[in-house]
């Protein structure tokens, strides 16, 4: 079927034919390559200050290390996507608030010298339109997003600051409750009720402004917050489901099918820890609870912010020395073709946390992405289906959010 499929899509070039030569590989690595291929969760902006990081170069590959670079979406046919301004979650008062919003400026100034430094390899987009303009120049898409609104403080203003330095995607809350909203992962008492009245104002200045809302990370009371507020559907930028594992960071197939009725976006993750039960190596758990001790077992959210730096360091060096055993494949599959089989194609995407712990066994980096064109196209989706899926989804909440904009 998909060899029909792909021969009616036709191809621009016919490659060299040589020994060994499959069709249907060929054909879905054409298809593949031939469509906007777009990520709706990069944490690469986290490798820009590191000066062993060269964007144009194949980096070392190592699962965990760098998984996306130039010559990686090239040959994975990734055309660009969301690259994040994260900021872990610190104590909510106002000298906090200052130092995480100078470093949230930070590293979406280093965002644009990546722009800067390689402008014809690399080009911000701020509307959903400059996607496939962008990408028909042979450049890759930069859109900005925010993970953990934290550094905004109290101050929403800032948000229009971070419009105008072209965040078109925000996510109020990460691991811990916020001034914002209900964390996913917060398993303390505190019961924000969803979102607090200030993160309610968030989302209306994000729609104000023309601002997809992320509602990945956040607890289900908040995400179903977001849908009662927010006067665009919400994108879930990089989250799996329950049903197949269930941890908090993924949602329940009823909550899955509201934010489709809403007309919202699931982005499938690839982070090994959130779609299977994996048992961390002993050395692993020893090295943690060693960490632990050392800062005398207060939370990185308590500490200060020069020993939260060195905590997350340190945090960092156990992960590269004894990581995390790997999800495959298959399960992230898995994962994809439930949320497929729930609420459609024209639900759900994909958003790895490349560079943010993603990756599994059989696709380690960005280079992989033609495997998942393949698989889809083994299941029966079309060439219709997989545009939506692999952005067309995602470009049409930025449309929606576009065109919901108040001036
Ligand atoms: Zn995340």
């Amino acid at each position: 079927m998909s060899a029909l499929l792909l021969a009616a899509c036709g191809s621009p070039s016919a490659p060299e034919r040589d020994e060994g030569y499959d069709v249907a590989e060929q054909n879905y690595r054409e298809l593949h390559h031939a469509l906007l291929v777009i990520d709706s969760h990069l944490d690469t902006p986290a490798n820009l200050s590191n000066p062993d990081f060269d964007v144009l170069a194949d980096n070392p590959s190592k699962l965990g290390r760098v998984q996306v670079d130039l010559p990686k979406m090239e040959r994975g046919g990734l055309d660009g996507g969301f690259w994040v301004i994260y900021t872990p979650q610190g104590p909510l008062n106002v000298t906090s608030y200052e130092a995480a919003k100078l470093a949230a400026l930070k590293r979406s100034d280093e965002i644009l010298q990546l722009i800067e430094m390689h402008p014809n390899e690399f080009e911000l987009a701020t509307t959903a339109d400059d996607a496939e303009r962008i990408a028909a120049s042979g450049k890759k898409i930069v859109y900005k997003s925010i993970e953990n609104s934290y550094p905004l403080g109290t101050d929403l203003g800032m948000i229009e600051e971070f419009y105008n330095r072209g965040v078109r995607l925000i996510g109020p809350v990460h691991f811990m409750d916020n001034q914002f909203a209900d964390s996913a992962t917060d398993l303390s008492a505190s019961d924000l009720g969803g979102l607090t009245p200030l993160g309610e104002e968030l989302i209306r200045e994000a729609n104000r402004l023309g601002m997809m809302i992320d509602a990945s990370h956040a607890a289900d009371s908040a995400l179903e917050a977001i849908m009662e507020v927010s006067s665009t559907p919400v994108v879930l930028s990089h989250t799996g489901v329950s049903s197949l594992y269930d941890h908090p960071r993924n949602i329940s197939d009823d909550l899955l099918r509201k934010v489709a009725a809403d007309g919202g976006v699931i982005q499938i993750n690839a982070l090994g820890a959130y779609i299977e039960d994996l048992e961390p190596p002993a050395e692993r758990v020893e090295a943690m609870e060693a960490l632990s001790e050392e800062f005398n077992g207060i939370s990185p959210f308590d500490l200060s912010s020069n020993e939260r730096e060195r905590y997350l360091a340190r945090r960092q060096e156990i992960n590269e020395t004894y990581p995390m055993p790997l999800s495959s494949f298959e399960v992230f599959m898995d994962q994809m073709l439930h949320a497929l089989a729930i609420v459609g194609p024209d639900h759900v995407g994909m958003g790895a946390d490349w560079d943010g712990g993603g990756g599994v066994a059989g696709m380690e980096d960005v280079s992989d992405l033609p495997k998942v064109t393949e698989r889809l196209l083994e299941e029966g989706y079309s060439k219709e289906d997989l545009e939506k899926i692999w952005g067309g989804n995602l470009l049409r909440i930025m449309r929606q959010a576009e065109a919901a904009k108040q001036n």
